[in-house]
């Protein structure tokens, strides 16, 4: 692992608390929440998944519905046009080629095989991939968005803002037991102190780490 990260990741546990993966929501039912709240809140996209469901009581039922009326199911969400067709060709290839509505068969394949039958559909980047693979499967792969991506540029840890040229170096900088823990702990960090314009470097429990503190620092 990146010497640095094994500094760091001790401190942001002492602040944050440890975090360690435990199973949580089926693979399609993150991978479709996860569409939903690309570029909008997480509070927009929780209601649009939650009417979903309410309109739905089955995946067939999504895969097959009117793809307008879809989106107008979803539209809290913002991008609906776009997120509603999204999800409809997930759904369609499960149905066609597996014959199920389930994703399961993804935590039997290497994480790189996994990312890459999620990213052959259209609107699913490294990103949603690799947040499906992290949270349903704990495996190790490192979902990195923008608040990540600031937040490893900024400490030095990476030498490019770009989440997806982040993404690829942080998966092999960081080691496998702890990419959950330091997706977790870099997104907090980056949301609620390292802001884009103005971090909070006084309040940074990196601050004495940072190579770019004293450029925030009054
Ligand atoms: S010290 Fe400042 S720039 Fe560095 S990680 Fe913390 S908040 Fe971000």
């Amino acid at each position: 692992m990146h010497n640095f990260l094994l500094q760091v990741l001790p401190i942001l546990d002492g602040f944050y608390g440890s975090r360690h993966w435990r199973p949580g929501r089926n693979a399609l039912d993150e991978l479709v929440l996860t569409i939903l709240s690309q570029n909008t809140t997480d509070r927009n996209s929780g209601r649009a998944f939650h009417e979903l469901k309410r309109t739905y009581s089955t995946w067939h039922q999504v895969c097959n519905a009117p793809v307008g009326e879809l989106a107008h199911v979803i539209r809290i969400a913002g991008l609906a046009h776009s997120k509603a067709p999204r999800i409809q060709s997930v759904l369609q290839h499960l149905a066609t080629d597996y014959a199920e509505y389930s994703l399961d068969f993804l935590a039997q394949l290497p994480p790189s095989d996994a990312q890459t039958w999620l990213t052959n559909h259209p609107g699913i980047g490294p990103k949603t991939a690799a947040c499906v693979l992290l949270f349903a499967f704990g495996m190790p792969v490192v979902p990195v968005d923008t608040h990540i991506g600031r937040v490893a540029y900024r400490l030095g840890i990476v030498d490019t803002e770009n989440p997806v040229k982040a993404q690829q170096l942080l998966e092999t900088l960081v080691a496998d037991d702890h990419k959950y823990a330091f997706h977790m702990h870099f997104i907090q960090l980056g949301r609620l102190i390292c802001h884009a314009r103005r971090p909070l470097c006084a309040q940074c429990p990196l601050q004495t780490l940072c190579p770019r503190a004293s450029t925030y620092v009054a």
